[in-house]
């Protein structure tokens, strides 16, 4: 049977671990953090899994949070503008907004219960190419900072050079949740960036969390450059400025003398470079890396997409790698030109429409909003794509494709 190793036990590799354990493989799965490190550690982000990754996680065996005070089934959608657009959306299928410290640990005590082998380590580009001559693949999925340099940029699939938004995300006290079943909030400032707020279920309950992307220069950049430690008072005046002033929807709910950071592991501040990097590497004599989740692409977390992707990366990434062991053939450079191919092809829409939707919005896009806003059919349908990012790009990469989607829901 052949040997496979993952490095990283973020929701790519565990994911892959899982899938590849459940098809009886010989997995080895390295992580430089414990359950309890990855637990107690700062806020990685403020994820919302969407129907699809739930779907997976189910036939995994590890969806542990099914109940319907973990569900999230609207998504409200405000446009600063004169008059405001303003509209909810019901979600056909409805989303988990959870803290990854609680579902990484989670998952990786599923795998490890069920004999999964976890070997603690920090493994730089040398340890990987150890890892090539004792395995007969590996798979690295150590996240948008780790080991990036074995997999080069693909210039022609990454339009950004840089980073299109500057991020705050952070758990907060003092905002009274909204009444009734849980709601994701979507505020858009224009010129200014966007305020996400969610309901999220973290070790300490379920509470309210922030997710500010500010457009560098403009009137939300200032939050995302400072440091809680250096003046707790400051910094949580200066995210409740930015609240009272670019998300009306989350300032009605505001408690301005208790509002804040909920604690100074709960937030983090910094920027996302969104790439789309090589799927494979050589590591010498024959054996090769694949990339995996955000080391492969990055996305930025406006649209929500990139632990949904790497679900769906590491669900066509297991089906191909058990296919391969059950015809007895080699992990060679054909299989892995093959999986990059599926992996783009997989993907391509969730990155296209996260890349464009960083940019300044098309007439056609904005006439979408106003249309979803009249019309019920259309805000539910809408909301709804960004499930399904394959039909949401189809839908939004031409004036004539949104025309036609408005025509036939309104
Ligand atoms: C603020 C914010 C909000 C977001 N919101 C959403 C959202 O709503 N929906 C969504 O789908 N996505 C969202 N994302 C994106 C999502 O968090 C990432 O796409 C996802 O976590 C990527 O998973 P990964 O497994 O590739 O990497 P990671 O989650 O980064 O995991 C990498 C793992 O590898 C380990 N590791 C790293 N280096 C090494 C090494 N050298 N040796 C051994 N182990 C190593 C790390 O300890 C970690 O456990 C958001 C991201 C941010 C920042």
């Amino acid at each position: 049977m052949p040997t496979i190793a993952i490095v990283g036990a973020g929701v790519a590799g565990l994911h892959l671990a899982l899938h590849l354990q459940k098809e009886g493989l010989d997995v080895s799965l390295y992580e430089e953090r414990t359950p309890d490190e990855i637990r107690t550690g700062r806020l990685p982000s403020t994820v919302g899994l969407s129907l699809l990754t739930r779907e997976r996680q189910r036939a995994l065996g590890v969806a542990h949070w099914e109940g319907p005070e973990h569900a999230t089934s609207t998504i409200r959608i405000r446009v600063a503008a004169e008059p405001p657009i303003d509209f909810v959306g019901r979600l056909a299928d409805q989303a988990l907004f959870i803290d990854m410290r609680v579902y990484l640990p989670r998952l990786l005590e599923d795998f490890v219960a069920r004999g999964g082998r976890v070997v603690r380590a920090s493994l730089d580009a040398a340890g990987v190419r150890g890892l090539g001559a004792a395995h007969d693949l590996v798979v690295v999925a150590t996240g948008r900072a780790g080991l990036t340099d074995l997999f080069p940029r693909v210039p022609e699939r990454s339009p950004h050079a840089a980073p299109m938004r500057r991020l705050f995300a952070g758990i907060v006290r003092g905002l009274r949740m909204p009444p009734g079943p849980m709601e994701f909030m979507f505020q858009l400032s224009p010129g200014h960036g966007e305020i996400f707020e969610n309901q999220y279920i973290t070790l300490g309950g379920i509470v309210p969390s922030l997710l500010i992307e500010a457009i560098p220069g403009g009137a939300l950049e200032p939050i995302t450059r400072m440091r809680y430690e250096d003046d707790p008072a400051r910094f949580d005046a200066a995210l409740l400025d930015a609240v009272l002033a670019h998300a009306p929807l989350t300032a009605e709910r505001v408690d301005r003398a208790s509002f804040g950071v909920a604690g100074p592991r709960d937030y983090l501040t910094g920027a996302v470079t969104p790439v789309v990097r090589r799927a494979y590497a050589p590591l010498g004599g024959e054996r090769f890396a694949l990339a995996l989740g955000d080391l492969h692409i990055t996305h930025d977390p406006i649209t929500g997409q990139g632990a949904n992707m790497a679900t769906l990366a590491a669900s066509l990434a297991a089906e191909q790698i058990a296919g391969q062991a059950a015809a007895g053939a080699a992990f060679d450079e054909a299989f892995c030109a093959d999986l990059e191919d599926r992996l783009w092809n997989g993907l391509r829409a969730a990155t296209e429409w996260t890349n464009a939707f960083l940019l300044p919005p098309p007439d056609h896009a904005l006439a979408l909003l106003v249309a979803a806003a009249r019309s019920q059919k259309v805000a539910d349908a809408f909301t709804t794509n960004f499930s399904y990012p394959d039909r949401q790009w189809a839908i939004l990469s031409s004036p004539e494709a949104t025309a036609s989607f408005i025509a036939s829901h309104a």
